[in-house]
């Protein structure tokens, strides 16, 4: 509280009094009032005194209030540079940002481009051969494939193809006096199937089914059972188990192996969608542990002919050697280096049959690569050989 509110009453009773004593009657004598205009004159000169303590006081907050507002106001300073720094970095980033959605804007066009380019050259050739009839003759006068073809061909005509809506992606003569049909659909197979069938002449048609995917189960704890394998899987993979319920659905073991790290691997033949969904999952939990899932199928070399398809267990070729190609075993070369081994025998002996005008196959790569145009060609076939139910 200050002087002043302290003494405002005495003050203001001071005031009222000399209202009073200007209006008293002028023959009042100015000694009747001495003592209280002494009185007054202390009052006065202690009112005064606390008014200036007063003022003091107030002009010292006013500095202090001051040093305070000069320090909020340097804050304010700091915060608007902080302001600022931050409005800065939002920009760059708006401006990353926008820069990034640019970038995938044109990353998703050029993809798209080069899906319309892909799609365009797809629509210009036929498309893929997807399913098989094969053809074979069971007349003893057809004496090769091409005259298995010409017969097929001259009773499976264009009127009948037309008729029943056929589409054919290929013919294909093979050894054995056969033919193969490539179809786009199972259902044009079929057709074919059935009409050649049905015309009981000189061939016979069998629609070739197409195989089971397979998945590979590695690193399974080896005291898990082959016959445990299906139900184990079942009861620890929820997924897989929901999935089963559907009709159709497979889980077929093929084999299992002991590996060299003290568990073994299984092949299982599957249905398509059981095949995705593990593919998806990566891993199955089986036994004490999750094992890795992988593609169970894959092109097979032979070490013997290196040509794709079967092993050499199974082959009937001539052995080529990876070194020089010559034919001899490769383990008994006597130019064994690897400089010889990055020329392809395969690309080599294709280039051999491809008729004039046709671009020679590339032949600077081992007969092992994974780039290989033969290689790629086998997988290509080895894809089409599996349903995989699209
Ligand atoms: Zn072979
Ligand atoms: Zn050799
Ligand atoms: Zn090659």
């Amino acid at each position: 509280m200050s002087f002043f509110k302290n003494h405002q009453n005495s003050a203001n009773s001071w005031l009222n009094f000399f209202k009073e004593f200007s209006s008293v009657h002028g023959n009042t004598s100015i000694n009747t009032f001495k003592e209280k205009l002494l009185k007054f004159g202390v009052f006065f000169e202690s009112f005064i005194q606390g008014i200036e303590g007063d003022y003091a006081g107030i002009e010292r907050n006013f500095n202090k209030s001051s040093e305070y507002i000069d320090g909020l106001k340097k804050e304010l300073k700091t915060v608007k540079q902080e302001m600022a720094k931050v409005k800065e970095s939002k920009t760059t980033a708006e401006n990353n940002l926008k820069f990034k959605c640019e970038e995938l804007e044109r990353i998703k066009n050029i993809k798209s481009y080069a899906q319309v380019a892909s799609s365009l050259n797809q629509s210009r050739d036929v498309p893929q051969p997807n399913f098989t009839c094969i053809i074979e003759s069971v007349d003893p006068s057809i004496q090769d494939s091409k005259q298995a073809l010409s017969y097929l061909n001259s009773k499976l005509d264009n009127k009948k193809i037309s008729e029943n809506g056929i589409k054919i992606n290929r013919q294909i003569p093979i050894h054995g006096k056969k033919v193969l049909i490539k179809c786009p659909t199972s259902n044009d197979c079929s057709k074919i199937e059935k009409l050649v069938n049905d015309m009981n002449g000189g061939v016979k048609a069998r629609v070739l089914a197409k195989k089971k995917p397979r998945l590979l189960l590695l690193g399974i704890e080896r005291d898990i059972p082959d016959d445990g394998f299906k139900d184990a899987l079942l009861a620890q993979n929820v997924h897989l188990k929901c999935l089963m319920n559907g009709s159709n659905e497979l889980i077929d073991l093929v084999m299992s192996k002991n590996d060299r790290v003290g568990s073994k691997f299984a092949i299982f033949s599957v249905s398509p969608n059981i095949y995705r969904l593990c593919l998806d999952m990566k891993f199955l939990f089986i036994g004490h542990k999750a094992c890795v899932v992988k593609k169970g199928d894959s092109v097979i070399q032979c070490f013997k002919c290196l040509r794709f398809g079967h092993t050499n267990r199974v082959c009937a070729n001539d052995p080529v050697c990876k070194y020089c190609h010559h034919h001899h075993i490769s383990n008994e070369c006597p130019n064994a280096s690897r400089e010889i081994m990055s020329s392809c025998s395969n690309c080599k002996s294709k280039n051999l049959s491809r008729r004039g005008g046709m671009r020679p196959f590339p032949v600077d790569h081992s007969v092992f690569s994974k780039d290989c145009p033969q290689y790629l060609l086998a997988e290509k076939r080895l894809n089409e050989s599996i349903d995989y139910g699209c």
